[in-house]
């Protein structure tokens, strides 16, 4: 980025008028909105009484390890799984990761020579810009954080392939393949191709595929993601690849449905492993969520609405990041078609200062440096913007906020 100079004493006038303002405002962390928790109103009341799923099961009794078969269908498309490969679980996606790497760690996956835990060292594959939960997760874990750079068709891909041809110790890759948190990147075909006809040192690769945003559209663009899981057994790997997904950001997020999917391979192992957890997931939450989205349908037309209120919030950051940065060089950011998320790129050693600054004029931006692993941005020059939470004016509002703290950053490290 070229960056223009930045007149100081004007850019602490506007950041003095600012903090007089006492604003609170808080963009943190991608939440639905309120209204958007109201789309599904409906679910409160469900199952109303009705506890019979379409193959008899009482719902309100113990078992069904693979959760309910009407629900899996609705979502197999969405997530590329065939639905006897799809599991439906808990409340909760990030729990299946967390689950997936203890389990890895203390049983052999399959295919692999050792459980992970007996392993000299394990790392992932970090795409960065990513999730921050994600990272934790793995750190949580004692696993190498390795950074991977995104670019606009996925991470880079001669990085990744290069690393674990050469690395037996990386045992997998964080990827969010649809509208990925924080830069709203959907994979190109020829990634998605690549990742699952690599050749990896390691026998048990993953490839954790977070396919959270799956359904996640801001606009009639609709990017194609390849199919993950059909790509890596054409190319002799089917075990390589865990999927997972969730209604959070769909129905409740804290009270909808988490989802896995594998190869037969890989779901025999997690299912013997799980078993030993839990006799069964909430089937009466299933069933409700089946008879509220009823079908593929049901799930498109629920996530127009959603972005009915949600586009107008992405709309405007670039509105307003255009008129208060645009030309400037100071600051680039993305457009993302779906998702939750905006990444805001900074010069260069000013993200923290930017986030500080705005703190201090009562606006709650993501910690900078969340982005990447142990919360470290080497460049200090990310930060990640969450729309969606507050009403359309404070969003407004705090970017305005966020565009001045920008600007006496820049100037103030000049
Ligand atoms: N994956 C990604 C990429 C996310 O952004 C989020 C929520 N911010 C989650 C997973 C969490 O999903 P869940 O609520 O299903 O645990």
């Amino acid at each position: 980025m070229t960056t223009a100079p930045v007149d100081v004493d004007s850019a602490r006038r506007d950041y003095a008028a600012l903090v007089g303002r006492g604003l609170h405002l808080d963009i943190t962390r991608g939440k639905p909105a309120p209204r958007q928790l109201d789309l599904s109103a409906e679910l409160l009341s469900l199952p109303n009484g009705a506890h019979t799923a379409e193959d008899g099961t009482d719902v309100r009794n113990y078992g069904g390890l693979e959760g309910l078969a009407e629900l899996r269908r609705i979502f197999a498309p969405a997530l590329q799984v065939p639905v006897e490969q799809l599991l439906a679980a808990g409340n909760s996606s990030l729990e299946l990761m967390h689950d997936a790497t203890v389990q890895a760690m203390l049983s052999k996956l399959p295919g692999a020579e050792r459980r992970w835990a007996d392993e000299p060292r394990v790392a992932f594959l970090c795409p960065v810009p990513g999730y921050d939960r994600h990272f934790a997760l793995s750190a949580r874990f004692g696993i190498e954080l390795i950074q991977v750079p995104m670019t606009e068709t996925g991470p880079d891909m001669d990085v990744v392939e290069r690393l674990v041809a050469e690395d037996a110790g990386i045992k997998g890759i964080w990827c969010v393949p649809k509208y990925s948190n924080p830069t709203g990147v959907t994979y190109a075909e020829d990634t998605v191709r690549r990742l699952a006809a690599m050749t990896t040192a390691a026998p048990d690769f993953r490839i954790f595929w977070d396919n959270a945003y799956t359904v996640h559209h801001l606009t009639d663009a609709e990017p194609e993601l390849a199919d993950i899981l059909a790509l890596a057994a054409e190319h002799g790997n089917a075990d390589r690849v865990f999927v997972f997904g969730s209604t959070s950001k769909i129905t409740f997020a804290g009270a909808g449905v988490g989802f896995f999917g594998a190869s037969q391979a890989n779901l025999d192992w997690w299912s013997a492993l799980v078993g030993k957890r839990t006799i069964g997931p909430d089937k009466v939450n299933q069933l409700r969520h089946a008879l509220f989205l009823r079908d593929e349908d049901g799930v498109r037309a629920l996530m127009r609405r959603h972005a009915e209120i949600i586009a107008p919030k992405f709309a405007a950051v670039d509105r307003i990041f255009s008129e208060e940065l645009g030309g400037t060089g100071l600051a680039s950011w993305t457009k993302p078609l779906g998702g939750y998320f905006v990444t805001l790129t900074v010069p260069e050693g000013t993200a923290k200062e930017v986030v500080r600054l705005a703190k201090e004029a009562g606006i709650a931006l993501t910690p900078a440096g969340a982005t990447h692993p142990h919360g470290e941005d080497p460049a200090d020059a990310t930060i990640r913007i969450a729309p969606t939470f507050p009403e359309l004016a404070e969003v407004e509002e705090a970017l305005r906020g966020v565009a001045v703290c920008v600007r006496l950053a820049a100037a103030e490290r000049a």
